[in-house]
């Protein structure tokens, strides 16, 4: 049995705003939603999904692509338009994950320390609040990151404004609504907050649920599994086996029937020239079972080109 390390409690004071963040969405009690609000909230949840998966994860954490240093900065800020912090603190903490999966050291096991601290517990509780800059040494050495990574609430506070003077203009007719209540304030409750709040549980459900629910079809040693639904929900992390098997693929979705949205922006993205050098996954890893059988695989195949 593997003990698990002491975890402190959360401190209230210190999580006053991730509650509010919470509860300000109820306010759309008092002044109402629109149309136009609830495509705000739909849009910014599937943008800033691309952005959490595309860039704190798959760029930040994995390095599964290269790109340019403005466009790495552009990466940066807008996966922070989600406010999970900055990008260095998310992609430190996430490797700190794959190097310590399900054993006593993982910072959200959800084996060793049950669903609900696994999904938000690690979060609020106060022992992984700072950066550990030596794991993200590759990035850290960009000052531009780590001001970023410093003044995390910059750009969700800069996409917040936008959104409610877009609002104002959008329901109320004119940018003096911004502040009104039938102007811009439901399309920043629903539009931004709601939106805020529904990404901060896609994003957390798979440190939660997908080390829980769905099928395990390579053997990783630890317990994340592939999901379908969840893959539609967070625009392809549901691969997660997939992902912990081999974590330097830019795609997480192996088989062309495993959708994987965040891989198709990305490939588009390429084209654009915006990015290079994706990453895709050997044929010995996919069809093999575990690592030991993805070498046995991968000898064949070096002996088969011998013969052939
Ligand atoms: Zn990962
Ligand atoms: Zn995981």
């Amino acid at each position: 049995m593997l003990t698990p390390e002491a975890r402190n409690k959360p401190v209230l004071k210190q999580e006053i705003v991730f509650a509010a963040v919470h509860l300000v969405p109820l306010a759309a009690i008092w002044t109402g939603a629109t149309l136009f609000d609830w495509i705000v909230c739909a849009v910014l949840y599937v943008t800033r999904m691309f952005w959490v998966t595309g860039g704190y994860h798959r760029y930040f954490a994995h390095k599964s692509y290269k790109t340019s240093r403005l466009f790495q900065f552009i990466i940066a800020f807008m996966a922070q338009t989600s406010a999970q912090k900055g990008a260095l603190w998310w992609a430190a903490h996430h490797r700190h994950h794959h190097r310590h999966s399900d054993t006593p050291a993982d910072p959200h096991s959800m084996k060793i320390y049950g669903f609900w601290y696994s999904h938000i517990g690690w979060i609020v509780g106060p022992d992984f609040k700072k950066t550990d800059y030596k794991t993200i040494g590759d990035y850290a050495k960009y000052p531009e990151l780590v001001w970023l990574n410093k003044n995390h609430y910059l750009p969700p506070l800069i996409l917040a404004t936008v959104v409610t003077i877009l609002g104002g203009i959008v329901n109320g007719g004119s940018i003096t609504e911004t502040f009104s209540a039938t102007g811009g304030l439901s399309t920043l409750f629903i539009g931004f907050f709601l939106s805020t709040v529904i990404l901060y549980h896609g994003t957390f459900s798979i440190n939660s649920i997908m080390h829980k629910f769905g099928n395990q079809r390579y053997e990783t040693g630890e317990e994340s599994k592939n999901s379908l639904w969840l893959a539609l929900i967070t625009l392809g992390e549901g691969w997660h086996n997939n992902h912990h098997y081999y974590e330097t693929a830019s795609r997480q979705g192996f088989f062309w029937w495993e959708v994987d949205i965040t891989w198709y922006v990305l490939r588009f993205f390429a084209a654009l020239g915006l990015i290079w050098d994706l990453k895709g996954v050997p044929k010995h890893i996919k069809y093999s079972k575990n690592k030991q059988h993805a070498q046995e695989l991968r000898k064949e195949a070096e002996q088969q080109k011998q013969f052939a």
